[in-house]
């Protein structure tokens, strides 16, 4: 069987699955305060997103995250992660990840060990209790924190992705850098991106520049640039003093799309197979029309047929060119 290969010859090898459209959370980049979720007929059963997977590891997908909305409010979640334990046994599968927010780590850490995982990535924006309510809204930092230490005391590798934004964490770039050191914690800044409606909250949602954050680190450290790709949008850098690495995504501003492996998955089983671009397919009609996989392994053939070249985000203009209607909590990021 022939993998799944793209028009611009790039391997697709990796799979980000967002299973719930629902959060414990309303971030005030990625969420509007009252969000209307999907019915849960809409959404593919805890079966069909273990044989959607299924499929794409037999298709040649080697590393798959699952993400959310909050992957881990979405009820009975764990016995999925059970049961891709299967293919990481067998070897076809090398990686089972998730970015989640951390908040139910405190009791999902263990079981997620267990499954198979061995690195997570928890979003995490601030080291300050009233900042983290203001900007997660519903969130608490306290239950966070504990889930972070669940997370290292179950043997788990963890990397905070921490959302740069100008006047919000700008002046934590060090505790932050200092906190994740301490730990043994990697660290990522994305660059914040415009996606979908998120009403008037536009005062915390302040592009700040990543280019300015290096520089800001390179008041204090000396910086090594690594050449390390993942085939996604971050690049790395490395602090000699502490040897700690940083993860910088700068989505807007560089192109990585020439080495892009990665499609991305709904909750209803919607393909897109661009983080910036509106083109989709719909997977779950294939899935659900048979009991065979065949339809479904056309259909995403099909898919990656159409894999475009590159994205279409634009920062250079005043306006945000490039806007994306759907949430972020839609593709999972
Ligand atoms: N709920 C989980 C979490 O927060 O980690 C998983 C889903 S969340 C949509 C995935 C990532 O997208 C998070 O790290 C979040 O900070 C990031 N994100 C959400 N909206 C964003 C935006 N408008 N720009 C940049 N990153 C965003
Ligand atoms: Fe929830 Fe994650 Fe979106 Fe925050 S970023 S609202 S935690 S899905």
């Amino acid at each position: 069987m022939t993998n799944l290969i793209d028009p611009f010859q790039r391997t697709i090898t990796y799979l980000r699955l967002s299973v719930t459209d629902r959060c414990d959370f309303r971030c005030v980049y990625c969420m509007s305060e009252n969000m209307q979720f999907l019915p849960k007929a809409e959404l593919l059963t805890l079966e069909e997103l273990d044989r959607l997977c299924s499929t794409f590891i037999r298709l040649g997908v080697e590393k798959l995250r699952i993400t959310g909305g909050e992957p881990l409010v979405r009820k009975g979640i764990m016995s999925f992660f059970e049961g891709m334990g299967r293919h990481l046994e067998s070897g076809a599968l090398k990686e089972l990840t998730l970015t989640t927010n951390g908040s139910q780590l405190e009791r999902f850490a263990q079981p997620l060990f267990d499954a198979g995982v061995r690195r997570i990535n928890i979003s995490l924006d601030t080291l300050d209790e009233a900042k983290f309510a203001e900007i997660t809204r519903w969130g608490r930092l306290p239950q966070v924190m504990r889930g972070i230490d669940a997370a290292l005391a179950a043997g788990l590798r963890v990397k905070l992705n921490t959302v740069a934004l100008k006047d919000f964490n700008e002046d934590e770039l060090f505790t932050l850098a200092e906190f994740c050191a301490a730990r043994d914690m990697d660290l990522t800044f994305i660059e914040v991106m415009p996606m979908g409606d998120i009403g008037n909250e536009n005062r915390l949602m302040q592009y700040w520049d990543l280019s300015d954050l290096r520089d800001t680190l390179a008041t204090r450290y000396t910086l090594h640039d690594l050449s390390e790709r993942t085939g996604g949008p971050a690049r790395y850098i490395q602090l000699e003093e502490t040897g700690q690495k940083i993860g910088l995504i700068t989505p807007m501003t560089h192109n990585f799309c020439e080495s892009c492996n990665r499609v991305r998955i709904t909750c209803t089983g919607e393909i897109y197979t661009c983080l910036g671009q509106e083109g989709k397919s719909d997977l779950r009609g294939p899935l659900r029309s048979s009991e065979t996989d065949a339809p479904l392994e056309e259909a995403i053939r099909a898919a990656i047929g159409l894999k475009p070249k590159g994205h279409d985000f634009d920062y250079s203009r005043q306006t945000l060119g490039g806007q994306m209607s759907r949430h972020m909590s839609h593709t999972g990021g």
